[in-house]
């Protein structure tokens, strides 16, 4: 029997280590063996037929049909073959990914299907993460970390190979690498050979930017899925999800198949775990008879933040008896699959990157999928068998509200980033650039103007010696600001801590049955004016602590996400020694660090609503914002009057966490650009409300428009 432990992080621990043989299944597979199976292996000869005639070739099939595990291995074990006679001559092969969970998780498992440890013939490298060695041949890897290789080797010279998966995800950086990948191909690497991969049929896009390229479908069989819409809006996606796992559960045999729900984010996957679980703990209270118990049901989040032995332990098989429920992001749309998934629950939500140009600003938000995902998501329920899709969302709102497509990232971004590492690379007139989609005109211009009032940019739109230090770190552009103004204000060692912080997950926990004690832990390390310090704060008590692992636990602080920070540390160091920027302790004059936050994140500001205590007025837009109630500054009893923010969520408020109180003064001395000269018509730190409103008209016209285009295109 198992036992109910207390926080649900424990709860996932207990499922890994407790094997029970799975009785239903008379012979598993090895990874080896799977591997066979796979319809991306079965027709491999017609695979490597196209891609050896080609220097460019798509590749479309079903997701699930081992397009990104297998295709490396079959270019690999011909490479083998036609290089027998000089093996140490074969080149790498280059697959990218959207999502670091997708490159880390699936190079695991082509090192296990090549009886491999991972990091020697097959390794990933993801930001601050590289598992590959001299050995690797076949490297996974985020499209981020391509994109930064070809800054230092704009040849990809180490490559023969180079797959471009998930290309129909239309991540930025995917975007820019094919406008890259086509200038190179027919100029310095005319025997690279680049693959597009893509579970989408919408393949004409690709095939006409590079040339007429050829198109491959692997051939594969789906199942019918029978949709279930929602009679009517519901009020509350997690609650109606929760009410639709249970049904399901209740209602079917666990031989029926497993459930997946779709969710937004950790926080809404979270909170949809706990309530299963409670709903099925109130069922079974006082049922002693194994018979009347509710079936077991193993609930198995998976986000990217989640670490990765959690991750894998969706990929178990189901436990006799048991029924699997998966909750995830849209993670498990496309980039991976389970096996035995017969049911989905589709909430209809995904939180996406918004970015209005008009006004710089940059946000997450909880935002309908369009059909296409709703699409992916329900074929999720037929790969091995016939199954049900459970939509809560309504079949007009389907039909009348969301996009066919969602919008291609590099049209809802920032784009400071980009263009400042497309500028390292020589590339000045972004207007000529091939683009698959060019981005909003307005973007560019506004992304241009926040990178040059940073200092990268001079006058003439050249990179300026700052935005060339600025590019060595793989860090947005005002997070490598802020390293290389610490190094000048004699605080960089407390500020590559917060940046470190900064890169990762949260570190304080807040099991479900234990919050009260642990927002009272992290209350202890809450530096009152400022989240960006409380984190230093959490990072050097840890080490005055020997990074004691049980201090953590006492603490509510995940000690994993500290020793990344760490690590993450000691990278952002070395780069640091190699542009010579020198690394300085301030010791306790913390206001120092307030200071330099300012100066690199004052398009992030905002200043108290002289009409309420707790909410504050973004400085440049009026938007009302609302602090976080994680962050060390809410409910203060004096709150302060101008704060700077790390992170915009809308939901049905706007949240900003990662904040921190800063003087006026330092907004208009080191914000003087923004405040004074292009935006005379806000004023200094005045919130415009009216101009908001405006803009979000404009969005809304600027989305019946695009509605209007799809429908003109679909004709
Ligand atoms: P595609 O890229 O075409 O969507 P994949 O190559 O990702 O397909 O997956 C092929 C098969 O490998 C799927 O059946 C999937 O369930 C399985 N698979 C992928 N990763 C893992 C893993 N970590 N553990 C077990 N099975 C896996
Ligand atoms: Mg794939």
């Amino acid at each position: 029997q198992r036992t109910q432990s207390d926080t649900t992080e424990n709860n996932h621990q207990d499922f890994e280590e407790e094997e029970v043989q799975d009785g239903t299944d008379e012979k598993k597979l090895t990874p080896q063996e799977q591997r066979l199976t796979l319809p991306a292996y079965q027709h491999r000869s017609s695979l490597l037929k196209i891609i050896n005639e080609n220097q460019v070739s798509i590749i479309i099939g079903q997701t699930g049909s081992g397009k990104t595990t297998q295709l490396p291995q079959i270019i690999y074990e011909s490479l083998q073959e036609s290089h027998s006679s000089n093996p140490t001559s074969i080149k790498m092969i280059g697959i990218t990914q959207p999502r670091r969970v997708a490159a880390t998780s699936i190079a695991k498992r082509v090192a296990e299907e090549t009886s491999t440890t991972l990091g020697s013939l097959v390794g990933y490298a993801v930001r601050f993460e590289d598992e590959t060695s001299k050995d690797t041949k076949i490297k996974y890897m985020t499209d981020g970390i391509l994109l930064r290789e070809m800054a230092q080797d704009p040849d990809l010279s180490k490559y023969s190979h180079i797959i471009m998966d998930e290309a129909h995800e239309r991540s930025l950086n995917t975007d820019i690498l094919l406008g890259l990948l086509r200038l190179l191909l027919s100029k310095g690497r005319p025997d690279l050979k680049l693959i597009i991969t893509s579970a989408t049929m919408d393949q004409g896009k690709f095939t006409r930017f590079f040339g007429d390229a050829p198109v491959y479908i692997i051939p594969g069989r789906t199942f019918p899925v029978t949709v279930k819409y929602a009679d009517y809006c519901c009020d509350d996606y997690v609650e109606s999800a929760v009410k639709e796992v249970m049904k399901v559960h209740l209602a079917n045999d666990v031989e029926a198949g497993d459930i997946l729900v779709f969710m937004t984010g950790q926080e809404d996957i979270e909170t949809c775990c706990q309530l299963i679980q409670e709903k099925i703990d109130l069922l079974n209270r006082d049922v002693n008879d194994d018979e009347y118990r509710v079936k077991p049901l193993d609930i198995l989040p998976i986000y990217s933040s989640l670490p990765p032995e959690q991750q894998a332990l969706i990929f178990k098989p189901r436990r006799y008896g048991h029924r699997k429920c998966i909750i995830a992001t849209n993670i498990a749309e496309t980039s991976l699959t389970v096996d035995g998934i017969t049911y989905v629950i589709d909430c209809g939500f995904a939180k996406l990157k918004v970015y209005n140009a008009s006004i710089g600003l940059e946000s997450l938000a909880i935002t309908p999928i369009s059909a296409a995902n709703a699409k992916q998501r329900a074929g999720r329920a037929g790969r091995t068998a016939p199954g049900t899709c459970i939509k809560l969302y309504t079949e007009s709102a389907e039909e009348s509200e969301m996009y066919q497509a969602t919008i291609p990232e590099i049209q809802r971004t920032n784009l400071s980033n980009t263009l400042l590492l497309l500028k390292s690379l020589g590339i000045d007139d972004i207007l000529t650039f091939p683009f698959l989609d060019p981005p909003p005109r307005q973007s560019i211009i506004t992304s241009l103007y926040e990178l040059w009032s940073l200092g990268a940019l001079d006058n003439f739109g050249g990179l300026t010696k700052l935005g060339r230090k600025m590019t060595s770190f793989p860090l947005t552009p005002p997070l490598s600001k802020l390293l290389l103004l610490s190094s000048q204000r004699g605080c960089s060692e407390e500020m590559v801590i917060i940046v470190s912080m900064l890169s990762l997950p949260s570190p304080y926990l807040r099991p479900t049955q234990r919050q009260k004690e642990a927002d009272l832990a992290r209350e202890k390390f809450q530096v009152p004016e400022s989240d960006h310090l409380s984190l230093l704060n959490v990072y050097q008590t840890w080490l005055s602590k020997k990074r004691s692992v049980q201090w953590c636990r006492l603490n509510f602080l995940n000690h994993r996400t500290l020793i990344k920070a760490e690590e993450i540390k000691v990278q952002l160091e070395q780069i640091m020694n190699s542009a010579r920027l020198s690394l300085n302790s301030i010791g306790s004059d913390w206001s120092v660090l307030r200071e330099c936050i300012a100066a690199s994140f004052y398009h992030q500001s905002a200043t108290l609503s002289p009409s309420s205590r707790s909410t504050y007025l973004h400085n440049l837009t009026g938007l009302e914002l609302k602090l976080h109630p994680t962050s060390s500054l809410y409910d203060m009893a004096s709150m302060p009057k101008f704060i700077v923010y790390h992170e915009l969520l809308l939901t049905t408020k706007q949240f900003v966490s990662g904040v921190t109180a800063v003087n006026g003064e330092w907004l208009v001395k080191y914000g003087q650009v923004y405040f004074d000269e292009k935006r005379k018509d806000t004023g200094v730190l005045n919130g415009n409300k009216e101009r908001l409103e405006k803009e979000i008209e404009r969005d809304s016209v600027l989305y019946e428009e695009r509605k209007a285009n799809e429908e003109i295109e679909r004709k």
